[in-house]
């Protein structure tokens, strides 16, 4: 109980702390939308506009895959559950290109949120032992200076009160960029593409939380989890942002 309050009330130093620097940034870098480059209030994430507007994923959807049109009888589903807020089209594919290469990572705290209310709405929350993320090439990273799905689990585990992420695996494939290749390509090269990393805690037993920041087929999930499975993982539960329409469309 004691160890509750003083928690509270340090997060709560914290978020001043942080607001205070927001409102400071703000009068040097004016906060912008991340959807629309319209102008914020320094400690707004979203615009009223495009919160509005976004294309919110309507049920229902499988909770297993993800997807409206369920797949898990046609393959071999290695994650337990899976879960995204808004279709990757339209003004969702902007944002997700400004999280990707331009640091807009306003995009990917709004959905923290929203994941965080989720994974306690479902009681999922207090299974999870582990949170990490999908991770890119040693080489992307290092041209990017930043993995956006990791920046997107730093900020569910802060929302939700979770570990902070751990790195679990590496990806080992980079020839070719995912959306050049058809999607038995992408499966075939997605199997083979992620490896557990050497220096990974014990994971026997563990529920592990795998966050990314779009899902396309599903494939690049479903091989972490494989391998997270493989190593002993009990369950795996997927958070994306942003998720496809339809399975043929990724086709
Ligand atoms: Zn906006
Ligand atoms: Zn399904």
């Amino acid at each position: 109980m004691h160890k509750e309050s003083k928690r509270g009330k340090s997060v709560q130093v914290k978020h001043r702390a942080k607001d205070i620097s927001l409102f400071l940034i703000d009068l040097v870098f004016p906060n912008r939308c991340p959807v629309c480059n319209g102008f914020l209030a320094y400690n707004e994430l979203i615009c009223g506009s495009c919160i509005e507007n976004l294309p919110y994923i309507t049920k229902p959807y499988c909770e297993k895959c993800g997807k409206h049109e369920c797949v898990c009888k046609k393959q071999n589903v290695h994650y337990d559950s899976c879960f995204s807020f808004v279709y990757y089209a339209g003004i969702v594919r902007n944002a997700i290109m400004n999280l990707k290469l331009n640091g807009g990572l306003h995009f990917a705290e709004y959905f923290a949120r929203k994941a965080a209310t989720l994974l306690e709405e479902k009681g999922i929350k207090d299974a999870i032992d582990i949170v990490t993320f999908v991770p890119m090439t040693r080489k992307k990273q290092g041209e990017r200076g930043y993995n956006q799905a990791r920046e997107f689990a730093k900020f569910v585990s802060e929302n939700a009160h979770l570990p902070k992420p751990v790195p679990l695996l590496e990806k080992t494939d980079n020839t070719l960029a995912q959306h050049s290749l058809s999607a038995r390509d992408r499966k075939s090269r997605a199997e083979k593409a992620y490896a557990l990393r050497s220096d990974t805690p014990d994971l026997s037993g563990k529920t592990v939380l795998l966050c990314d920041d779009v899902i396309t087929t599903g494939s690049t999930l479903n091989s972490c989890s494989r391998v997270l499975k493989d190593n002993g993982v009990h369950k795996v539960v997927c958070l994306a942002i942003a998720n496809t329409r339809h399975q043929k469309s990724e086709n």
